[in-house]
């Protein structure tokens, strides 16, 4: 009888939703294990374990007497003991932690071979050249993850794509032993629990290898998960032509299309099928080597898909005509695989249209609206490679990560250009747009990561050659492209054209836009967003500041104009008003100045409120300090220093000075901004809300159905608003007056400073409804500023953890939030249906968006081209 497991589990004792536990790797086999899936039998070292063994640097008490357990318990099931000398239990030691990390963990395989029980295993196998061969792969792998000697002490000695005989191996292996005991003082292991035991170390410490550690940061997965390690017994890939191993989607990973994908190859084991070492065949072709394993293949395919409702990948070995199933998850894809698999599913009838939105995430939409290469059929590729990861990337070639890193650090948008890539080029990949390989398909490393990355990745392009001694690589039958050239590769079909492609908007975008298109990932998008739109409860609008983004914000389904933000209609030709009003020495050139702006913003509100007919524009009121419409100190003081030196004074340029030098602040964002210029200088304002009014009944007048409503800026208090919305009030009646109609426009204020939240009760008697302004409230909440502090040490925060993203990017839900929820809650108090938005930048960013709703703003404002991502992720924020 066997006690209850603290952290050792078999296979049939787990399923699919333990990965906290397991790890991915562990649940899925045990998952394929209870499904009467033909999974070589195993157990699973929980992360739990991994976690107290790297917090006390030595396995936990208990650990080791249960490991032996349980491998009692295979050995009898499989009738051998490990590493037997007569007829050995081989087994594979694997990594796999809660989040899939492809190849940055490690995993050894054939444990328990030693001098001895090699000969047993040829014995039993009646085939020498691969007990030896075995005997080699472990030699190799162990002494590289176990023992960590550099692979290339091993693969100098041999190629793995050598075609050794017995003889020839028997000599590897002798000098892979001597390269171990070389690099280590010590000899290989003979003794086959001892194998075992470093090598499951070996899996705990590879979760805190930097490679892995920098892969979690890119990726987002907490450090302080840990691996669960996977013991399984060995089968064999590498006996012979009806032995093999391989990978395979069950739908296409890249674009979605129904049928499997994936690679195979004959006489190989483990990682040969994705190192892009000899060339492999498509699964399809299987059918014709061995058409029984085959099929089971393609049952068990359909038996996963069935019971995970969703595409998986897997990986198989073929041992003497045995398939044997080695691990399965639901597979990672591309942004348009994403949302062609979730709506084919809800044909398929497999998952509900609420499933299909939880499935793809608002940042998988966004990849989807990113640009393309403009479709020009003259335009010849200088070759086509795999299409292994979308999107159009354009860049220098960078025939090493190193450079690439180098080259991108300086500015340059970057392809790096490898024959494969290996984790040791994760670096590489981050800093590149896009990566361009001449080996290895769909599955290889190069496609794997760079389809998790959202990176574009063309892989096995194969004629290229890479010339790294003279950097540059030649196109068989095409030209010769140094280290350094532009080029563009298209992740969406393979093609790699010498030199830079012109961009435009893909089909989702243009269908989004009203364009009939006939693209099947276009109708998934659309169809899903209707659905989002049906289930969704906040509202959406945009940030737009002119007619066209106003046009193309309502086309992508904004349901009116969050921010409208004023500045650019002070700018231009326009500035030379702004000084004037600014110089002004009496009301009547004051007033000059303001009679010669107010017609030119009047025509822009018209504009603005026809293209937005019928909704909402909330207009805000001039926001930042003056002086950033004046002339800069310095150049000024020297301009005016240079003309009294000639004796050529000019007195506007004089006066000019003065006000500048009167505005000068130390700190522009705490000083003359907003609200306090409307108090300070009271004609800008009122010059707004005359342009705003009269804009208003002119619209009325022709049929119109104009909604602006007016927003103040930067109040901290209660007395601020009132003061202003009095002024606002007064013009706006005025204008109503004149004009002979009726002027209903609501004025509210931006919630945006710290004070103005926790007093939100009293600014909302006197506010007709809020806006928060969460990237000014962010600055103030955590002193620091947004225009400097980005580049100044917000990295080195990443780094240590002060925060995972920048609080400008995603919603500091904590501090930031936490006064967003306190202002919700006063104001309504006082207000219950004060009507509450947000206009900050955190209104198009998913994650952001989730806590809006939960606080209950009534709507989101983001950058036109967020709208449908913010419709989408209101809509998952629901479900
Ligand atoms: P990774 O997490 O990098 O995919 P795996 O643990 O899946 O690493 O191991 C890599 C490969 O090693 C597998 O795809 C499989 O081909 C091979 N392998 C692992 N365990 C076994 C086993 N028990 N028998 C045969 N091959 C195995
Ligand atoms: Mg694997
Ligand atoms: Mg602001």
């Amino acid at each position: 009888s066997r006690s209850m497991p603290t952290y050792v589990y078999d296979f049939d004792q787990g399923n699919k939703d333990q990965k906290d536990l397991l790890g991915g790797k562990g649940a899925g086999l045990a998952e394929m294990t209870n499904l009467g899936l033909p999974v070589p039998p195993g157990f699973t070292i929980s992360t739990d374990a991994c976690r107290a063994y790297l917090a006390e640097g030595a396995e936990p008490a208990g650990l080791e007497a249960e490991v032996d357990e349980h491998l009692h318990t295979l050995e009898e099931r499989m009738g051998r003991r490990l590493g037997d000398p007569d007829d050995p239990l081989l087994v594979s030691v694997r990594s796999g932690a809660k989040f899939s990390m492809p190849g940055m963990m490690e995993t050894v395989l054939d444990v328990g071979l030693n001098d001895r029980s090699v000969v047993g295993l040829a014995e039993q196998s009646g085939d020498d050249r691969f007990a030896a061969d075995s005997y080699r792969r472990l030699l190799q792998m162990f002494g590289t993850t176990v023992l960590g000697i550099d692979g290339e002490a091993f693969s100098d000695r041999m190629d793995a794509a050598d075609e050794l005989d017995t003889e020839q191996l028997r000599m590897v292996v002798e000098d892979f032993k001597a390269i171990i005991r070389e690099h280590t003082g010590h000899d290989f292991p003979q003794d086959p629990r001892e194998q075992l035991r470093l090598a499951i170390r070996a899996v705990f410490s590879s979760w805190n290898t930097p490679r892995a550690a920098l892969y979690r940061r890119q990726e987002q997965i907490p450090d302080d998960l840990g691996t669960a390690v996977n013991i399984q017994a060995m089968v064999f890939g590498n006996r012979g032509q009806t032995s093999g191993s391989g990978v395979a989607f069950t739908r296409d990973p890249a674009t979605g299309d129904q049928g499997l994908y994936g690679d195979y190859l004959t006489d190989a084991q483990g990682e040969d099928v994705v190192a892009g070492i000899r060339n492999t065949i498509a699964i399809a072709d299987l059918a014709e080597l061995d058409r029984t394993s085959y099929e089971e293949l393609l049952r068990i395919m359909a038996t996963l898909e069935k019971h995970y409702r969703d595409m998986c990948d897997l990986e198989f070995t073929i041992e003497d005509g045995h398939l044997w199933m080695l691990q399965t998850r639901v597979g990672k894809r591309t942004a348009e695989a994403a949302v062609r698999i979730a709506a084919d599913m809800v044909d398929e009838g497999l998952i509900d249209e609420d499933e299909a939105l939880r499935r793809v995430t608002g940042d998988q939409l966004v990849a989807l609206m990113f640009p393309r290469f403009a479709p020009d059929p003259s335009r010849q590729p200088v070759t086509t490679g795999m299409n292994a990861s979308p999107g159009a990337a354009v860049g220098k070639v960078a025939l090493d990560s190193d450079t690439a890193v180098a080259w991108a650090e300086r500015g340059d948008d970057v392809i790096l250009v490898r024959k494969e890539t290996t984790p040791d080029d994760l670096h590489g990949m981050v800093a590149a747009r896009g990566v361009l390989t001449s080996r290895g398909g769909k599955t290889s490393h190069a496609a794997v990561v760079a389809r998790g990355m959202g990176r574009t990745c063309v892989c096995g392009a194969e004629a290229i050659r890479i010339d790294l001694v003279n950097r540059r690589f030649e196109v068989r039958g095409g030209p010769t492209v140094e280290e350094g050239d532009v080029i563009s590769i298209d992740g969406g079909t393979g093609e790699v054209f010498v030199g830079e492609v012109p961009v435009s908007d893909p089909d989702v975008v243009r269908r989004l836009e009203g364009e009939d298109v006939d693209d099947p990932v276009a109708d998934a998008v659309e169809r899903l967003l209707e659905r989002a739109d049906a289930v969704r409860r906040l509202a959406v609008r945009a940030n737009a500041d002119t007619p066209e983004d106003a046009i193309r914000a309502r086309r992508f389904g904004a349901a009116g104009i969050g921010l409208c933000r004023t500045e650019h209609m002070f700018l231009g030709e326009r500035r030379g008003l702004v000084e004037d009003l600014i110089v002004a020495e009496d009301d009547a050139q004051k007033e000059h100045a303001l009679t010669g702006l107010e017609p030119l913003q009047r025509s822009d509100f018209i504009e603005i409120l026809t293209a937005m007919d019928g909704l909402p524009v909330t207009v805000r009121l001039i926001d930042p300090p003056l002086h950033e419409f004046l002339p800069d100190l310095t150049d000024l003081a020297v301009r005016v220093a240079l003309e009294d030196e000639r004796h050529d004074e000019d007195e506007r340029d004089h006066l000019m000075l003065a006000a500048v030098r009167r505005l000068h602040e130390h700190n522009p964002m705490l000083g003359l901004r907003g609200v306090r210029i409307g108090l300070v200088i009271p004609g800008l304002f009122d010059l707004q809300a005359r342009a705003i009014a009269e804009a208003t009944a002119e619209r009325i007048a022709a049929g119109g159905d104009p909604r602006p409503e007016i927003m103040v800026p930067l109040v901290a208090s209660e007395r601020e608003l009132a003061l202003i919305r009095a002024q606002l009030e007064a013009v706006v009646a005025t204008v109503a007056e004149e004009q002979g109609v009726a002027l209903d426009i609501p004025i509210g204020t931006m919630i945006e400073l710290p004070r103005a939240a926790v007093t939100a009760d009293r600014i909302a008697t006197v506010a007709d409804f809020f806006s928060f302004g969460t990237n000014d409230l962010t600055q103030t909440v955590w002193g620091f500023s947004r225009d400097d502090v980005e580049a100044a040490f917000f990295p080195a925060y990443r780094d240590q953890g002060v925060f995972p993203v920048s609080p400008f990017e995603s919603l500091d839900v904590e501090g930031v939030g936490d006064l967003v929820r306190t202002a919700v809650r006063l104001g309504r108090s006082t207000k219950p249906d004060l009507h509450m938005g947000v206009c900050g930048e955190h209104g198009g960013d998913p994650a952001s968006i989730h806590f809006f709703d939960e606080v209950g703003l009534d709507y989101v404002s983001c950058s036109p081209f967020r709208v449908p991502v913010a419709r989408w992720e209101a809509a998952r924020a629901v479900l």
